[in-house]
């Protein structure tokens, strides 16, 4: 029997109804701007201030080192052209990144590189692993800021983010991670992290889409990006969205509380890679256990993951080829041809991503219809055909 199958948690997530509850009465009740003097502006203000104290609890940071942002991009650019900015005046022109950050890094660095400063893209092995020995020769005293992401988005791979820091600390660097796809499936403690900054993103965990935080370690001081009124210690302006902090602080005290759950969210995972790494021709992509409790990568040769989506879709099970921000172009995978993944293989790749919803059932219902499809392409491919035929 068809099913619906939601298995694209690390494009975006649906809003929880505790969330959703818990941000209500801010659109109706609650609804004063936190900078207004009179007695609805203050009671929107000590909702802020609550908000704050619980992220900062869950994360293991202190309330005064967390800004409001309007999400994972947001938070990317100002953590890298914000350290870049006011590094340069100390003669820091140089950014650290890797090969297989989301394009709200890549880009930014690219745009930095416009701005005279010069970037080091570091690779990383065949698991997606940064390279630490390059990552070593690389960063140098005139490197403000190494950018490198917490959890790769399209293969789950988890990069080792301590050592990272180290490196970048011993060369009087700042660190910052984009962690919009760890937080809430690995447990990240602020206070041992090493990080001087860390962006995350309110809808890959449940809360709604438009909201994120950027945390800064306390004395460390970046350039504005988004200039305006007083908010967020000056430091970010405009008018704080208490509806989606008050989510966002929700969504995060939750995905807290579910950490055990999610070793079934892992098991169920493995079961996947298990299943369709069964498949001839195919193969995981990304670390085999340094990975995401959610996330399966799995290229498949002689097909075209696209072709694969539209198939699984009429089946009732939403899934991606990679990143849902870049899957508007057709070029294969930056993450992927940085693993050493060839371009051909690179095309058809398909990325499932799970969550604390997903059953499993509905895990049995993607294996059930992942092989039938995969076979269905791959007899419409004359490469395949050469393959069957040499095996004759
Ligand atoms: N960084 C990573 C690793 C992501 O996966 C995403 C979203 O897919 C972003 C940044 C961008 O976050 P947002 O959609 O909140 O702007």
């Amino acid at each position: 029997m068809k099913r619906f199958v939601y298995a694209d948690n690390a494009a975006t997530t649906p809003v929880s109804r505790e969330v959703l509850d818990a941000m209500l009465p801010c659109f109706e009740r609650d609804f004063g701007n936190p900078s207004s003097q009179h007695s609805l502006g203050i009671e929107a203000k000590d909702i802020l201030d609550d908000a704050r104290a619980r992220i900062a609890a869950v994360l293991g940071c202190r309330a005064d080192e967390i800004y409001f942002t309007s999400g994972g991009t947001e938070s990317d650019n100002w953590a890298i052209k914000g350290a870049a900015m006011r590094m340069r005046a100390k003669g820091r022109t140089h950014i650290v990144t890797s090969k297989i950050e989301h394009h709200a890094v890549l880009h930014t660095c690219e745009a930095l590189e416009k701005e005279g400063f010069e970037v080091s893209y570091v690779g990383v092995d065949s698991d997606g692993v940064v390279d630490l020995n390059e990552l070593r020769s690389v960063v140098t005293d005139k490197t403000a800021v190494v950018a490198i992401m917490y959890a790769n988005n399209e293969i789950g791979t988890i990069e080792p983010i301590e050592e990272i820091a180290e490196i970048a600390h011993a060369k009087g660097a700042l660190c910052f991670t984009d962690a919009v796809q760890a937080v809430g499936n690995v447990d990240i403690d602020l206070s041992k992290s090493g990080v001087d900054m860390l962006a995350l993103s309110g809808h890959k965990l449940h809360a709604p889409k438009g909201i994120g935080l950027l945390y800064i370690r306390k004395g460390v001081v970046i350039s504005n990006l988004i200039e305006g009124g007083g908010q967020e210690k000056r430091k970010r302006g405009g008018t704080e969205n208490l509806p989606y902090i008050v989510g966002l602080a929700r969504a995060l005290e939750i995905a807290k509380e579910k950490m055990p759950d999610l070793e079934r969210v892992a098991a169920m995972r493995d079961r996947l890679i298990e299943a369709l790494t069964a498949i001839p021709y195919s193969s995981l992509n990304g670390h085999r256990t340094k990975r995401l409790p959610g996330l399966v990568n799995v290229g498949f040769e002689f097909i075209e993951g696209e072709s694969m989506l539209m198939w699984l879709d009429m089946a009732g099970i939403c899934a991606s080829t990679g990143s849902a921000c870049s899957s508007a172009s057709l070029d294969p995978s930056h993450v992927l041809l940085a693993t050493g993944v060839p371009h051909e293989r690179a095309h058809g790749s398909l990325r499932l991503s799970l969550s604390h919803d997903t059953t499993d059932a509905d895990v049995d219902y993607i294996i059930e219809n992942v092989a039938p499809i995969v076979e269905k392409l791959r007899n419409m491919s004359p490469l395949w055909e050469d393959v069957v035929k040499n095996k004759k």
